[in-house]
């Protein structure tokens, strides 16, 4: 397929691919985003090339095909394409930080602490079995989290996503092998971009 007949493209990435090391490797985003990341966008486009769903917006599309037995492919790739792009922008080298004063008052309530907060967020996604993603979440007006399988996401229970950890073991492995529970911590204490988390949660 040639790059002008692609409907979906792989969006940059926020920093330079060797910015979040030591935590994730510049390895690492070099097959996750450049190869994984890429693949998802690819096949998506092949999926829905000269069908009516090449004619809807990436979150439509997710949320349409869920559960539908015979999207299951294009409901995985688009899934996975959203995913991967969330999670980039949850990350950042400067994060880790504390979340600002709205952000944390929301978490206060929901969690009783920043801390409790992110000892549930470690939980749901070392927890995850198998392959998958860990979300904190707005279920209404409350802050929830949440781990899902495969590509599944918030978007399709109605719920807006505020932040993602990538539980593949894609994420990782090349850093972490088996050690899911160290890449978990690491991200949770240094990377998070708690001020994207705050935009979401306003948007
Ligand atoms: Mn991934």
């Amino acid at each position: 397929m040639s790059q002008e007949d692609a409907v979906h493209v792989l969006p940059d990435l926020p920093y330079a691919q060797n910015a979040l090391e030591p935590v994730i490797s510049a390895r690492t985003l070099e097959f996750h985003y450049g190869k994984h990341h890429q693949t998802y966008v690819d096949n998506l486009n092949k999926l829905i090339k000269g069908t009516p769903l090449a004619q809807k917006p990436l979150e439509e599309l997710i949320i349409d095909t869920f559960r539908q037995p015979d999207k299951v492919g294009v409901f995985n790739n688009a899934a996975q394409v959203w995913n991967h792009t969330f999670y980039w922008h949850c990350l950042n080298p400067a994060g880790g930080k504390e979340p600002s004063q709205a952000l944390m008052q929301k978490i206060e309530t929901a969690f009783g602490s920043f801390d409790e907060c992110k000892k549930e967020l470690f939980s749901a996604a070392t927890t995850q079995f198998g392959s998958g993603w860990a979300w904190l979440e707005l279920d209404g007006d409350r802050l929830k989290v949440t781990k899902t399988p495969n590509a599944e996401m918030p978007l399709t229970r109605n719920n807006k996503p505020l932040l993602t950890i990538d539980v593949w073991e894609h994420a990782y492995y090349l850093d972490y092998q088996n050690r899911r529970p160290d890449y978990v911590q690491a991200v949770l204490d240094n990377l998070v971009n708690w001020d994207f988390v705050a935009e979401k949660l306003e948007a």
